[in-house]
């Protein structure tokens, strides 16, 4: 793929006794979503705080946009927009004024008004910090880690917190940031979040990568086998040995992929042939939800 925006090579850092980052390595191209998914204490805060230049390394090399991020230089700091939550911003400014006044700060700015409509706040524009709803201040935070324009941005847990039809919004909002060429550093629990909106995803569980690819494909996904689940009423026939009864009374078989279209078949011909429905008939590929709790052993957002 294109330029290499970030650049992680063995990296490592203990805390004392600690290894926290046990010698990982990835690269982020230049426009795409990469996202870091893991359990609580995987590591991902302690490597998203390397490459931001907040934490020191232990060991590697890393590179953000072509600088040591440790050295903290500001043409670094200039191209990188970091969110932060809602910290100091002056509750009386409005919208506009407190995106323009961060805007100063910057020797290249994008314009206020495309700002503001990138992460939808268009309506809200003349409104005082202090009267913008919770999902609203995170979207200014967002405008403001936009207001310098930068190339690579960094959104940790975007979405943490918010109702379902924010996040959806906050999501276009990611989408809209693609669009106007940014790349995107993404941590994220939510497995839909990052399904939605990666690229590229990297599993992290006890200070190592276990697994690096698209959401579609991680982990063989695409190789793994379907589920079909399906409900009889009381009193119908047997269905076969392939098939298991679940404790919900629901029935459920597993299929290799490649085989899903002729089960399907085969199932609801037999289902057919004896004047049975096939109550929430359900085929599901497995999620990447699936894919990480195999990967990393442990429960969705713990
Ligand atoms: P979460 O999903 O909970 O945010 P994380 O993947 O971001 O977790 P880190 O915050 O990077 O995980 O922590 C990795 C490990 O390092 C944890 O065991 C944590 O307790 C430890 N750790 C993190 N920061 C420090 C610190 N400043 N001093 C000592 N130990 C730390």
């Amino acid at each position: 793929m294109g330029e290499r925006v970030v650049e992680v090579r063995d990296l490592r850092k203990s805390y004392g006794e600690l290894e926290a980052v046990r010698g990982i390595s990835f690269n982020v191209d230049r426009g795409e979503v990469f996202a870091m998914l893991g359990p609580n204490g995987a590591g991902k805060t302690t490597t998203t705080e390397i490459l931001e230049g907040y934490r020191t390394r232990g060991a590697g090399d890393v590179r953000v946009l072509g600088h040591d991020p440790a050295k903290r230089e500001r043409a670094l700091k200039e191209r990188v927009g970091i969110v932060l939550q809602s910290t100091g911003i002056d509750p009386f400014l409005t919208v506009t004024e407190t995106i323009e006044m961060y805007a100063g700060y910057y020797p290249s700015r994008r314009p206020t008004e495309e700002v503001i409509e990138v992460v939808g706040l268009t309506e809200k524009r003349a409104t005082r910090v202090n009267k913008l709803s919770g999902g609203q201040q995170r979207r200014l935070d967002v405008a403001i880690a936009l207001a310098g324009d930068p190339e690579l941005l960094f959104l940790d847990e975007p979405t943490t917190g918010f109702d379902p039809g924010a996040r959806r919004n906050a999501w276009e909002v990611v989408k809209n940031l693609i669009a106007i060429g940014k790349t995107v550093f993404l941590t994220t629990h939510f497995m839909d979040e990052a399904q939605y909106l990666a690229d590229r995803v990297v599993v992290i569980a006890d200070g190592l990568i276990v697994a690096e690819g698209p959401p579609a494909s991680i982990a063989g996904r695409e190789q793994m086998r379907t589920r079909i689940r399906f409900r009889l009423h009381d009193g119908a026939p047997d269905p076969g040995d392939r098939v298991h009864r679940l404790a919900d009374g629901t029935h459920e078989l597993q299929v290799e992929a490649g085989e899903t279209t002729k089960t399907v078949h085969d199932l609801t011909g037999w289902a057919l042939d004896h004047g049975l429905e096939l109550e929430a008939l359900e085929i599901t590929l497995p999620t990447l939800e699936d894919v990480y709790l195999q990967l990393t052993g442990s429960e969705v957002g713990t």
